[in-house]
């Protein structure tokens, strides 16, 4: 069978690598593979405090690729040769002010829910769990189960696992001038992004594009967020659990990685592709807060601000399974693309057997409207006939790869200057 996998983030190297093993012959189309949503997250693996109402149709994906990721990331370390850096440490959920603590105790309820441990912590307890929380914090929830990874080194892994398993890589062909779709007249699509699905030879073509995957129709918006990294000096403290939070009605997450890198995130609003606006606010912010939860913050050495886009659905489910014959999604995975990826891969590879599997029945395409679902200019991908109820019809395309995160290195850090990483 051959795949062509549109999008080269988290979820289309992983569904690549997947079907690569399962013997299916796959090419990757992406012209800048790991410059989306995946070199911007945190990496929370959090089936507990990633719990969100009115989501609770998420909850048992969640759980089932939270427990397959200490094998997963076990296997992709032993294919690749590199370290992913899947920590299993717990997460803590604090409040500092009355109200937060309030909050708190809203979730537990919910986190409860989700059937996995969840411990109530007081006094000296939650300061056991993690010493260098605020002395404001006087209570706290730890939730046992969560754990966290480095998305980075996860997609580094990937495409090396990928290419081991026989996955290509789309150079892809320049093409110009295209006015179809809006796309401004001259502008060029660059090597490896696909603008017409129809043009690629495949059985079965894969949708897996992240925000980019709204150029073929899905319903998937960006949904901003910012998030900072931080790096302790050798010998500096730093937190041993993931640490969650509400200052003054605002949350913040602090995520530690091995080497010493400190991630605190993240800021979450809804304007469209803008990188440019409102960042020295979410600085500030996301500073103030962390700090708030653990004051040791204001020690670290701040590395990069980075601004990246959430893939988010109408409902926040994302969007995994057949569209028409030969067109599978893989998208929309929101807040909890890094979490989802044992997951979804092993579901898209179901799918491509041609068994797709309960566990995925909520995130059937068929849900929501697809009236403007674009199986491509050059008619059906391979031999696939068209679907009933899916028509043409186009969303006026973007420049190439609007989701690309950018990041800059403030004065003073390793990097001498100011850089944008697209
Ligand atoms: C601030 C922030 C924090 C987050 N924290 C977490 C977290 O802690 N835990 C968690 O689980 N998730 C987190 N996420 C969510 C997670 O990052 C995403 O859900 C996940 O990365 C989506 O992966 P993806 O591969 O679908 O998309 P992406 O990583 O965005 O990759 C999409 C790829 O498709 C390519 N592409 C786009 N259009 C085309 C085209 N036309 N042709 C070819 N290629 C194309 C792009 O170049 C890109 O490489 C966070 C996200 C953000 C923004």
């Amino acid at each position: 069978m051959r795949v062509a996998v549109v999008g080269g983030g988290s979820i289309g190297l992983a569904v690549a690598w997947r079907a690569a093993l399962a013997g299916a012959e796959v090419v990757v189309h992406d012209p800048e593979p790991g410059s989306g949503a995946s070199r911007v997250a945190a990496g929370m693996i959090a089936p507990v405090t990633e719990s969100h109402y009115g989501e609770a149709a998420l909850t048992p994906f969640m759980a089932a690729s939270a427990d397959a990721w200490p094998a997963f990331a076990r296997e992709l370390e032993t294919a690749s040769g590199l370290p992913v850096g899947f920590r299993d440490i717990p997460t803590v959920v604090v409040g500092v002010e009355d109200g937060d603590r309030a909050e708190v105790e809203r979730q537990t309820a919910l986190y409860r829910e989700t059937g996995r441990g969840v411990e109530v912590l007081a006094g000296r307890a939650i300061r056991k769990a993690e010493p260098l929380l605020s002395h404001r914090v006087r209570a706290g929830v730890l939730a046992t189960e969560d754990r966290a990874v480095d998305p980075r080194a996860v997609h580094a892994a990937l495409l090396v696992a990928a290419e081991r398993a026989g996955v290509r890589f789309a150079g892809g062909e320049v093409k110009t001038g295209r006015a179809a779709a809006g796309q401004v007249e001259g502008t060029e699509a660059r090597a490896g992004e696909v603008v017409d699905l129809g043009a690629l030879d495949a059985d079965q073509v894969v949708i897996a594009a992240g925000c980019g995957s709204a150029g073929f129709g899905l319903p998937v918006r960006p949904v901003r967020g910012v998030v900072l990294r931080l790096r302790a000096a050798a010998g500096q403290a730093v937190p041993r659990t993931t640490v969650r939070g509400y200052v003054n009605g605002q949350s913040v997450y602090i995520v530690t990685r091995e080497n010493g890198e400190v991630v605190v995130g993240a800021t979450s609003d809804e304007r469209g592709f803008d990188r440019t606006t409102g960042t020295a606010g979410a600085v500030h912010d996301l500073l103030r807060w962390s700090i708030a939860l653990v004051p040791e913050i204001a020690e670290y050495h701040l590395g990069e601000v980075t601004v990246g886009f959430r893939p988010g659905t109408p409902d926040n489910l994302p969007i995994i399974g057949p569209l028409a014959p030969g067109l599978i999604a893989a998208t929309g995975h929101y807040r909890n693309g890094i979490a989802l990826i044992p997951a979804t891969a092993d579901a898209v590879a179901a799918v491509l057997r041609g068994n797709a599997p309960a566990l995925i029945a909520p995130f059937d395409p068929g849900r929501l409207d697809l009236g403007r679902l674009d199986l491509g200019k050059s008619g059906p991908v391979g031999a696939r006939p068209a679907a009933p109820g899916i028509e043409g019809g186009r969303e006026p395309r973007r420049a190439a790869n609007p989701s690309a995160p950018e990041s800059t290195v403030p004065d003073g850090s390793d990097s001498a200057s100011e850089r944008e990483e697209t």
